[in-house]
């Protein structure tokens, strides 16, 4: 029972129609940590400098995350991303992206994180999730996530990088963007002949679609009427389908298809709030209660066409 995941750990500036914040804890890794914390154990790959402080660890070690893996260098700058939201909740705009320690970042991982079980390559650059990818040859399933940053400045290493994993986990402009393919069903397919034996497409407020060579899954978001803060949702999804995976025995398409419930009932809750705040407030049970309305709102009873035609007026 337990998942690794390397990314970025960040400091970010988010303006979007219902307010603003000019620096709250974020990064890939910070996301997708303490959505996944709720479901195993979790430990985090990366850099930070020194202007990452007591109060950020706060968030980490309040979940139980594990940040022995993640380095810090005196003098460094944590990196730093900025973007805005206008009505359109789905796209982020983003302003400013500072890599800053993450520039020179070289992953080494402690032997205890070699050994997990569950790996998780989220948002950072790809050549820095494939030295992690080859440190942990022996784990049972490794997932990867992207965006268009890296897309358009790092392509042919995330194509080598996509090679090595079991699932990929983007969103559908990302899956069009990097395959060149406007049909999403083609980019799937696309995506699936590189290597990964299931993607997911995050479809923000229209929900998620799994993908396998011989399988189609989808589902709605959680149909919620205050969003404030989409920024983190993506990871925030990840984190909830890879920890539910994690602490699972068996790792077949049943279990997938749960894990994209959960993932979607976790992000639900990110967006109600700005940054980590709602997350970081969440409990078991408004996780189970999201998750059983997912059941209702998803079931339909199963009719044979003929008792339609018969029970006709
Ligand atoms: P998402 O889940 O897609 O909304 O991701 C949001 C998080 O991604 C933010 O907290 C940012 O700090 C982080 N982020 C933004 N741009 C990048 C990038 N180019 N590489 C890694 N992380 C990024």
């Amino acid at each position: 029972m337990s998942l690794l995941v390397v990314g970025s750990v960040a400091f970010d500036a988010v303006e979007t129609p219902f307010g603003k914040r000019d620096k709250m804890l974020g990064g890939a890794a910070t996301h997708f940590s303490l959505s996944a914390s709720f479901y195993t154990d979790v430990r985090i790959v990366g850099v930070v400098g020194d202007d990452f402080g007591r109060e950020e660890d706060q968030v980490f070690a309040e979940r139980n995350i594990d940040t022995t893996d993640l380095e810090r260098i005196s003098g460094g700058r944590t990196f730093f991303w900025q973007g805005r939201y206008d009505y359109d909740l789905n796209t982020a705009h983003t302003l400013d992206t500072q890599l800053n320690v993450f520039a020179d970042f070289k992953p080494k991982l402690s032997d205890a994180a070699k050994k997990s079980r569950l790996v998780f390559l989220a948002n950072i650059q790809p050549d820095l999730q494939r030295e992690v990818r080859e440190q942990v040859m022996g784990a049972e399933l490794v997932g990867l996530d992207t965006m268009n940053f890296w897309i358009e400045s790092a392509r042919e290493s995330l194509i080598e990088t996509i090679k090595g994993v079991n699932v990929v986990i983007i969103n559908d402009a990302e899956a069009r963007h990097l395959t060149d393919e406007p049909n999403l069903i083609k980019a799937a397919r696309k995506i699936l002949q590189w290597g990964p034996t299931a993607l997911v497409v995050k479809r923000g407020e229209y929900g998620a679609a799994l993908f396998t060579g011989k399988s189609y899954f989808a589902i709605p978001a959680y149909p919620l009427e205050s969003v404030f803060d989409p920024t983190g949702a993506g990871d925030t999804f990840a984190g909830g389908f890879m920890g539910y995976l994690a602490s699972q025995q068996k790792i077949d398409e049943a279990a997938m298809r749960r894990a994209m419930i959960f993932g979607s009932v976790m992000a639900s809750f990110n967006v109600e709030e700005f940054g980590t705040d709602r997350v970081r407030r969440l409990t078991h049970e408004e996780i189970n209660e999201r998750f059983r309305a997912f059941k209702q709102m998803t079931h339909f009873e199963e009719i044979p066409f003929d008792r339609v035609k018969a029970s006709a007026p």
